[in-house]
């Protein structure tokens, strides 16, 4: 391969972006902006040129301490006591104080984790429908429920009460909808929260605290706090917290369960994945090259849920190699603020070393990288950045790390499976031969076997010739991707505790 160079294209200067954060020293705690008690700091780096542009306090446990503090008054507050419906309308205000804010969401996710425009464009949107959607439960949480004896003598009234203060703690790969998912159901519910963002990615949330704000919500139901791991496990363990709801890694998902476990406190626990696309003989390679980015490598392959292992059928392998390798070398990779980006740099500099040591290993395996294979190397001011070049590796086989590991990078691998007589159990056992189970997509142009195959997956979330996560339907992990579901009447259910009150006619 011959040293890749690609062109950076001309981007107005960063710093004259209109960004409403950039170092900052305040935490939002009781209804207000207030200096934070820590003295530390953590910076905020764009990857895409390795520049520190901002800076947020380190919290303490006595910054968690008062945020906690404000969130349960506020639940001994009229928050709980609202009507389900009164708490919806601040739901939709919420909505479109968010929408009027889409802009500076979206710069600043792109300068604090190298989203490309083309997809942090789109947050405001998405967070607002999902504000929108858990508005519409209203009626589903307001509505009486009621529940004869089964031997008759009496009946139950089932109440759905809100569980409490919420310990919301997200990661930096889409930094405002992995807030959003938990915000939006919890407010509903009666919650009051505390969130914690990812260390590198703590401005955009900023924004979506100050729409929360504009949208009139009452003070102490939404407090947030930056601050590094400690903190964050500070929260967890803090005794005033009822739930905790967590994005992240499967080692800190561990580490929470474990703590919530002697705690005996409810969590919520969405954690990484390793999935895969199932190309079934009779898949249209066209029409799945057109999806296979965002199912596949969505976010430069920093996207839990992708699916990053395509299983190809041996009558059709070098066929869909081909296809993967032109559909992935043909995505501009370079500076995220330019719209005509598809692939932007890893978030962090310690993820662009995780990447590559996985790059390395895959090499070192004998797998082959049809494109990419290494770090990219770009210019215009973007030598410094986090890139590594969008890499397909083929003849990839079960055992390899690159096959069995998350990379969360842009990383491909294509493993081949036999499909004599058009049988696909040995896809099947490939997909399902891993510790996780989040996502997964099956292409396949006969949906009645698509569907099948699809059912026999065992993982949370299955797509067919495409993949999206719906806000009206449960998403969730099995195995070592984690406890609980987000999204749907489920994602609700997880902020409610359920009381029955017995009595006789
Ligand atoms: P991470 O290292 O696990 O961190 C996630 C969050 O937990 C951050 O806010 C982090 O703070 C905090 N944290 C770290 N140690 C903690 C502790 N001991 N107690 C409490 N909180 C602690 O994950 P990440 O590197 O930010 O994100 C990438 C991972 O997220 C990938 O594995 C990906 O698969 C997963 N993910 C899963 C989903 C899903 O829905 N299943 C979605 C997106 C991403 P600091 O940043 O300050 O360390
Ligand atoms: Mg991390």
């Amino acid at each position: 391969m011959s040293a890749a160079t690609h062109d950076a294209p001309a981007v107005a200067a960063r710093a004259a972006l209109p960004l409403p954060y950039t170092h900052v020293d305040d935490i939002f705690i009781d209804g207000a902006w207030t200096p934070a008690r820590g003295t530390g700091r953590i910076s905020v780096t764009d990857p895409a040129t390795g520049d520190v542009w901002g800076s947020v306090p380190d919290g303490t446990a006595d910054d968690v301490d008062a945020a906690v503090g404000s969130a349960r008054r506020a639940f001994a507050g009229e928050w709980p006591r609202l009507a389900p419906s009164e708490r919806a309308a601040y739901l939709l205000r919420i909505a479109d104080e968010v929408e009027k804010r889409a802009k500076e969401l979206s710069l600043t996710n792109t300068r604090e984790n190298g989203s490309p425009v083309s997809e942090s464009a789109g947050a405001a949107a998405n967070a607002a429908g999902i504000f929108r959607y858990f508005a519409s439960l209203a009626d589903y949480l307001e509505r009486e429920d009621v529940r004869a004896f089964p031997k008759g003598g009496g009946e139950s009234v089932v109440r759905r009460e809100p569980i409490g203060v919420c310990a919301l703690i997200a990661p930096w790969n889409f930094p405002i909808n992995l807030v959003v998912i938990k915000l939006a159901p919890a407010l509903l519910a009666g919650c009051t929260v505390v969130i914690k963002p990812a260390s590198p990615t703590p401005l955009s949330l900023r924004v979506i605290i100050d729409a929360v704000a504009a949208a009139g919500v009452p003070a102490g139901v939404v407090n947030f706090v930056t601050g590094s791991g400690r903190l964050g496990d500070a929260l967890v363990k803090h005794p005033d917290v009822d739930k905790v709801a967590f994005t992240g890694s499967t080692p800190v998902g561990r580490k929470i369960a474990a703590a919530c476990g002697e705690l005996l406190r409810p969590v919520t626990l969405e954690l990484g994945g390793k999935s895969s696309a199932i190309v079934l003989p009779d898949a249209d390679l066209e029409a799945m090259s057109k999806v296979l980015i965002r199912s596949s490598m969505r976010n430069t392959g920093q996207t839990c849920y992708i699916s990053t292992r395509i299983l190809a059928p041996a009558s059709r392998y070098d066929e869909v190699v081909d296809m993967v390798t032109s559909t992935i070398a043909a995505g501009k990779q370079g500076d995220p603020l330019d719209p005509d980006t598809v692939f932007g740099p890893c978030a962090t500099e310690s993820q662009y070393r995780t990447v590559m040591e996985y790059v390395e290993s895959g090499l070192a395996a004998g797998a082959r990288a049809t494109t990419g294979g290494r770090a990219a190397s770009l210019t215009g001011g973007l030598e410094g950045g986090y890139f590594v070049e969008p890499t397909v590796f083929a003849d990839v086989t079960p055992d390899m790390r690159i096959s069995r590991e998350e990379i969360f990078g842009p990383v491909l691998c294509i493993l081949k499976y036999d499909d004599d007589g058009g049988n696909v159990d040995q896809a099947v056992a490939l997909a399902n031969n891993t510790e996780f189970g989040l996502g997964g997509v099956v292409f396949g142009q006969d949906r009645q076997a698509a569907l099948a195959v699809a059912d026999r997956m065992d993982t949370g979330s299955v797509g067919i010739n495409f993949f999206a996560s719906n806000h009206a339907a449960p998403f969730g992990g099995r195995h070592d991707s984690g406890l609980g579901t987000e999204y749907g009447i489920e994602g609700l259910n997880a902020y409610l505790s359920y009381k029955s009150i017995h009595r006789q006619p």
